[in-house]
């Protein structure tokens, strides 16, 4: 991958980003995603922020490498901090744990009031995600599902607006499984809750073998709702 030829993974981040935007990529690394982004025209500005020395350093050799640096400017820092308000009107997160996401939005609020549109990638932990935007008034636009070396990837787009908007009352398993992705029910959708389904159930029989422990019976409740959400939500398609 470089920043002429993207992953499948953020190939599919980019096609969320507007035509035009000024965008923030946070947690940036080689800033591969706004250098493609600003070559094809689809950014106008960026700004590649990165909180780790190394991935920082290997932005800005790639701005610079590209010849780009008059329009991304490469931001050492903890998530949004490295944008002033006003300045971008689209995010991406990408290649992070949701509960990670969903932090940097938390702590960075301030900083999106002019931002029209999220794009962002879960390496796990989408509903952390989901429920980031439903306390906070962002509604899911779309949502992807992918599958790449191996490993399965989504991709959450929202803007604000009626968070609830998608689930059709179906609330819980919406936000466990993403309710624009559980009406469309891919192969790929399938094969992620049919392994997940089958991992709970494996953890289940080992705690059960262990016997009937109390510390165990809230575990093994939770375990059990959620197999039934996910065979609920596989049966309806
Ligand atoms: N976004 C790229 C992608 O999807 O290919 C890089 C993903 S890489 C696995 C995650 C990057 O996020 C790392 O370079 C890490 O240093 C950075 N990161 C983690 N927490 C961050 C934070 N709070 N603020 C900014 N960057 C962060």
């Amino acid at each position: 991958m470089n920043s002429d030829h993207l992953s499948k993974r953020l190939q599919t981040v980019v096609r969320f980003i507007p035509m035009g935007s000024r965008l923030a990529d946070i947690g940036s690394d080689h800033a591969y995603l706004p250098c493609y982004a600003v070559k094809k025209g689809i950014a106008t500005f960026a700004i590649a922020g990165e909180v780790a020395e190394g991935p920082y350093r290997s932005a800005l050799k790639q701005v610079q490498i590209e010849g780009l640096t008059k329009s991304i400017s490469v931001r050492k820092g903890d998530g949004l901090e490295v944008v002033e308000p006003g300045e971008v009107d689209c995010v991406t997160i990408a290649g992070m744990g949701g509960t990670l996401i969903a932090n940097i939005l938390e702590r960075g609020k301030e900083k999106l009031s002019d931002v029209k549109r999220l794009i962002l990638q879960p390496n796990i932990g989408a509903i952390s995600i989901r429920k980031w935007f439903l306390e906070n008034g962002w509604m899911l636009i779309s949502e992807e599902i992918l599958e790449e070396d191996g490993k399965i990837y989504e991709v959450l787009a929202a803007e604000k607006g009626d968070p609830y908007t998608g689930y059709n009352g179906k609330l819980e398993s919406g936000l466990l499984l993403g309710p624009l992705l559980q009406k469309k029910q891919n192969e790929i959708f399938k094969k992620k809750w049919t392994f997940e389904k089958a991992n709970w159930k494996r953890i289940l029989h080992q705690l059960e073998q262990a016997g009937d422990k109390p510390e165990n019976r809230q575990k093994k409740e939770e375990l059990l709702h959620k197999i039934s959400l996910v065979e609920e939500a596989l049966r309806q398609k």
